[in-house]
């Protein structure tokens, strides 16, 4: 049985903002197009969602609705970095991180022994960590799996959590509308009206066979979606998550100052090969692996955003006093989080 938490920014940009000038705080906002050039809203806050002003919306429509609408153009820096910094707290707590875009990521703790395993905890934690240190709020769902804590973390919107424990699920997905299983869009939903379905309890009249011969591959989704079954895994990205530079030598560095005389050649040729991805990927720890003379190795990173000299001597330092030994290779790299999905979402979400 997974455990899995899916947690998302209340209406992320437009927090962002609201945190960086509180002054916007009590006032309608939203983060989109101009409505003079026929933008569109990408998101708004709740004082704006009392007009009815929603994503995706005409930005004229929105000023129609709203006229004192302030809409602001949008700082996508600052939004990745924020979402950078999320990402980081999420890996705190496990591996298995799937983002699916900037404000928004399925997190599998099914493993983590983290208080004592409790999901709900750990989820809790996450939601405080991230108002502490980034001064936004976010929401999350918890469940056994992506379908349902998608769905959960909705439920208590804005600041809030809901569990749906396995002895659950079933009296939970009963009276769940259609329109809340991922995939149902409009033309969906009246495709299933026309048979009366308007549930998953509707769905769940249907066999698997009569299901698929109407809807195709999605009958069968349907299918077990609507008794919440769900059995997609969460997918951490296959790109790289990683780029390093090492030299082994052909006489061992007998000491630390050899050690350190190597670092700044090295780290030239990572901040080299950096450069060439580095559009795609923001940069979030640093590491440096050592390699001794009895051929154990060993390997210290910090979080850093950036590649810096004295870092890497620090770190290297550090290592090197592990054991104290002639050093045969010395490598330096980087980790980082992909940017490229987020950023095809980004701009697809704010300028489309
Ligand atoms: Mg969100």
């Amino acid at each position: 049985m997974r455990k899995i938490i899916h947690c998302d920014a209340d209406c992320f940009y437009a927090s962002v903002e609201m945190r960086d000038d509180p002054s916007l705080r009590d006032r309608p906002i939203a983060v989109g197009g101009s409505s003079d050039r026929r933008g569109v809203i990408s998101t708004c806050n709740y004082e704006a969602r009392k007009f009815g002003v929603h994503s995706a919306m005409p930005s004229s429509t929105a000023k129609r609705l709203c006229p004192d609408l302030i809409i602001l153009p949008g700082r996508m820096e600052v939004y990745k970095d924020v979402s950078q910094h999320m990402r980081h707290i999420f890996y705190d707590y496990t591996e298995l991180v799937e983002p699916l875009s900037l404000d928004e990521a399925f997190l599998d703790v099914s493993d983590s022994s983290l208080h004592h395993g409790s999901a709900t905890l750990i989820a809790k934690e996450i939601r405080q960590r991230v108002k502490n240190e980034l001064g936004i709020t976010i929401s999350a769902g918890i469940a056994p799996n992506k379908f349902l804590a998608k769905v959960a973390s909705d439920w208590n919107k804005p600041d809030g959590q809901f569990v749906i424990p396995p002895s659950d699920v079933q009296a939970f997905v009963t009276k769940l509308p259609v329109k809340k299983i991922y995939g149902v869009g409009k033309a969906m939903a009246a495709k299933l009206a026309e048979i009366n379905i308007f549930t998953c309890e509707d769905i769940q009249k249907f066999s698997v066979f009569e299901l698929s011969q109407r809807f195709g591959v999605m009958g069968s989704r349907l299918y077990n979606l609507s008794r919440g079954i769900d059995d997609r895994e969460v997918t951490v990205g296959r790109r790289r998550k990683s780029l390093s530079v090492e030299n082994t030598f052909t006489h061992d560095l007998q000491d630390i100052d050899r050690c350190l005389n190597e670092l700044p050649l090295l780290a030239q040729q990572l901040v080299t090969r950096l450069r060439r991805v580095e559009d795609d990927y923001k940069v979030v720890k640093l590491f440096v692996k050592i390699k001794f003379n009895d051929f154990t190795s060993t390997t210290i990173e910090r979080s850093k955003s950036s590649v810096s000299l004295v870092d890497l001597q620090e770190l290297c330092k550090e290592a090197y006093a592990r054991k104290n030994m002639p050093v045969r290779l010395l490598g330096v790299g980087v980790s980082f989080i992909d940017l490229r999905e987020d950023q095809a979402f980004f701009q697809l979400d704010l300028f489309n």
